[in-house]
């Protein structure tokens, strides 16, 4: 059977999205909003104004000896409640309590609730409360958890990231929360990086495709009107937010040009898709803290990529410029920069004098209060926008389907389509499933390695607890298999109460001697939970006592297969080659240890690919659009190069069960001018005996360009199912843009010349017949 699918859907859906969101001015319900804005506004004193400008966490609200601690269990104190009402106007708060973990959606409704009648009572105005939901709503109990975004980015799906983004932004609301710091538009492009798990992977095109997803999942396709049903985005965290140790929050040096390439295009794909909010980046960009920057966070998010929504900052951010990066002398001095560069809401969180200070400027005729008015009509925008001025609290019991068997189904759905098969010499899996098995390693029997962090609690340690009714990896398999056949050693653990890479004196011996009497060895190896500073690394190796159990299980000649269970790729080149077979699953969330039982014993097709590229040695973290210069192996004269790339697994590696045969690579026109479009078709096959999932990727290079080109890059996916024997026909429709880049004058243009096409092993040429600029330079100094 031959099918022929257009990819172009979702490019139309996107395009369509653009025009609406341009359409903005001249829609009434914007209109009408923009009325009662002003009528609000114009009644509003200094305090108040600045009052909505201000964000504080929930625990300066609870009962405890302190803003940091809360007794427990949580309970909000009335007095701090009215002095935050009442004294200091506050317009949000976010977070959960000090005590630092999830809660019922009936405290959360109870709790909102007091928190929005106080708001309402003293201010008049319905407060923002704002949570980082980032798979799933993480910080109440019973909501779905799904895998986390470098999953997602792995099912190369954004029909999925756009229906988990649905059920999380449901879920949300269930709680009586209207705002979501989510998603993560960051770069993961640094194996080192803490936080990289937090991001779809390394690819410019691949983030821009989800970002559009995820922001349409959450708020709906009707942006000026988010329903009850969807929440306010808040892509984050702009820009550039790595940095060159692969450290968190420490310094990065980026040209703009680079920026413009790498960094800029997803924002901007959430900002055409429209996005309502951005949480700035926490980091220093080539000498500058970002929340500084005007340059950032004016000339190029509010001019020139048309950002019109609300921009807060990251957690004490702007009292950061003075305390840790030392460019304000003084913490008013810092709130003075910051929102000079373009803040409307500071994160402060745990005191007010952020409140007295813009007061004070103001006063002192610093900051005009024009300025201060043009931010507190984007919060209020938003405010009526998220329709909390009629419905200022979303009870639970408007949403039946909240932690729903058909909403666990889509993150099962999900962890199936991320775990991702990396090796598999002599089809050893799929296993049988009257094999004996010995289960070990520190993540087989853990709902924490699962899910990571901002799972229940920030740092992730909470989940044994909360998940404990979802199935470790360990519970999954002897689900699938029966008790029976399976003996659990851990070899290995990590200290549950310790730092997130701590582990206790290793058993190896007894794994070993475990290992003697079964047919197949399933390794569970990775990282504990951990997120943000805590989770920065020193050495990307996998640990030493897991590696030495790695190799001490490969030595009893009994068939070891590697589960990893890790939020970035850490090096396990001194073990790989003695592995029969690798299978990634990422942080796949409560379902994650079914999904893989479900792989590992052939109910499901693996069709995870590889969203980053898995480097071998700690000297060779290349992309996989890394510049020509970089795979140099050999000078002219014969000499080797010893430094040359080395890639454990390269980016979009990913197997499965079954073969597929690509064939019939067309490209329709070889020669376009820049206002042509080609199309490339290619016909895909199921060679194999079992249904199965393919993403078709088609890669450009340029051969020549004046700024020295990328080896590939990919600009188009799809991910098709084909039953055994049946074929399709995918078809990509590319033009010039497709082609551009960022030239040494921060321009996307294309330039005349030959391009390389190529999907699987195919590949061929075309030719630009002339230049083409999209927009004008960049005015952007950075
Ligand atoms: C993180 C953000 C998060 C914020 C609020 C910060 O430390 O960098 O990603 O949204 O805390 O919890």
């Amino acid at each position: 059977m031959k099918k022929t699918l257009f990819l172009n859907l979702l490019i139309i859906f996107t395009l369509g999205f653009v025009s609406c969101v341009n359409q903005v001015e001249k829609n009434p319900h914007d209109r009408a909003i923009n009325q009662k804005v002003e009528k609000i506004l114009s009644h509003m004193s200094l305090q108040e104004k600045v009052g909505q400008m201000t964000q504080i966490t929930l625990s300066v609200l609870t009962k405890g000896p302190d803003a940091f601690t809360t007794t427990w269990p949580a309970e909000l104190d009335s007095n701090k409640v009215k002095v935050a009402f009442e004294k200091y106007k506050i317009g949000s708060v976010l977070n959960t309590d000090g005590n630092n973990e999830a809660h019922t959606t009936t405290w959360w409704n109870k709790n909102i609730s007091f928190l929005q009648k106080q708001a309402i009572e003293k201010t008049g105005i319905p407060v923002l409360y704002g949570i980082d939901a980032i798979h799933g709503t993480t910080y109440t109990a019973g909501a779905t958890l799904f895998p986390q975004q470098i999953g997602q980015g792995a099912t190369f799906n954004p029909s999925l990231v756009k229906k988990l983004n649905e059920i999380c932004a449901y879920e949300t609301r269930a709680s009586g929360i209207p705002w979501n710091f989510s998603p993560v538009l960051d770069m993961g492009r640094d194996p080192r990086d803490p936080r990289m798990w937090e991001t779809y992977g390394e690819d410019v095109y691949e983030n821009s495709v989800m970002a559009t997803a995820a922001v349409i999942g959450l708020q709906g396709k009707n942006s000026n009107a988010i329903d009850k049903y969807h929440v306010a985005a808040c892509m984050k965290h702009f820009i550039a937010y790595n940095s060159n140790s692969g450290k968190d929050r420490n310094p990065l040096t980026m040209s703009a040009r680079d920026l413009f390439e790498r960094d800029v295009p997803d924002f901007q794909a959430a900002v055409d898709a429209g996005d309502k909010s951005v949480m700035i980046s926490s980091g220093i960009l080539n000498g500058i803290p970002v929340h500084s920057s005007k340059a950032v966070l004016t000339d190029l998010l509010r001019n020139e990529m048309g950002f019109q929504g609300l921009i807060v900052t990251d957690w004490a951010d702007i009292e950061n410029l003075h305390n840790r990066d030392k460019v304000a002398i003084t913490q008013k001095e810092a709130v003075r920069m910051a929102i000079d560069a373009g803040i409307d809401m500071s994160m402060v969180p745990y005191n007010y004098k952020f409140c007295d200070y813009l007061i004070q400027l103001v006063k002192e005729g610093k900051i005009s209060e024009s300025r201060i008015d043009a931010s507190v009509r984007r919060i209020l925008k938003l405010k009526f926008e998220l329709g909390l001025f009629e419905s200022p609290v979303t009870y639970a019991k408007d949403y039946p389907a909240f932690g729903s068997k058909s909403f666990e189904a889509e993150a099962l759905k999900t962890a199936r389509e991320s775990i991702t098969l990396l090796k598999n010499q002599n089809n050893i899996l799929p296993l049988k499933k009257n094999a004996k098995v010995l289960v070990c390693g520190p993540n087989a029997n853990s709902m924490r390695t699962l899910n990571g962090g901002w799972s229940y609690s920030w740092q992730g340690e909470k989940a044994d607890q909360f998940a404990s009714n979802y199935n470790t990896i360990l519970e999954a398999i002897r689900t699938k298999i029966g008790k029976k056949n399976i003996k659990y050693v851990p070899g290995v653990t990590y200290k549950m109460d310790g730092k997130y890479y701590e582990e206790n004196k290793p058993d190896i011996a007894t794994a070993v001697k475990a290992a003697k009497s079964v047919d197949y060895v399933v390794l569970c190896l990775g990282e504990n939970s951990y997120t943000e500073k805590p989770g920065d690394l020193v050495d990307l190796y996998l640990s030493d006592n897991q590696t030495q159990l790695a190799l001490a299980l490969a030595k009893t000649h009994k068939p070891v297969i590697l589960v990893l269970n890790e939020g970035r790729p850490r090096l396990i080149s001194k073990f790989e080659p003695k592995m029969k077979a690798v299978i990634q699953t990422y942080l796949p969330g409560n379902f994650g240890g079914d999904a893989l039982a479900d792989i590992l014993f052939g109910d499901v097709n693996p069709s995870g690919k590889l969203p980053y590229t898995y480097p071998k040695y700690p000297n060779s973290l290349n992309t996989y659009d890394f510049k020509p210069s970089e795979k140099q192996s050999k000078q002219t004269n014969g000499y080797n190069y010893a430094g040359t790339i080395q890639e454990q697994y390269s980016f979009g590696t990913g197997l499965s069960y079954t073969t597929f045969n690509y064939d019939h690579f067309k490209i329709n026109k070889d020669t376009i001018n820049p206002n042509e479009k080609t199309k490339v078709s290619i016909e895909v096959t199921n060679t194999g005996k079992r249904e199965g999932k393919e993403v078709v990727m088609l890669y450009s290079s340029d051969e020549y360009a004046s700024i020295t080109p990328d080896n590939k890059r990919l600009r188009r996916f799809l991910k098709i199912d084909l039953k055994p024997g049946e074929s399709k026909t995918v078809s990509f429709e590319i033009d010039a843009k497709d082609l551009s880049f960022i030239n040494r004058n921060n321009q996307r243009v294309a330039e005349a010349g030959d391009f390389v096409l190529s999907i699987n092993k195919f590949h061929s040429k075309i030719y630009l017949t002339g230049d083409v600029a999209f927009g004008k330079p960049s005015k952007v100094r950075m």
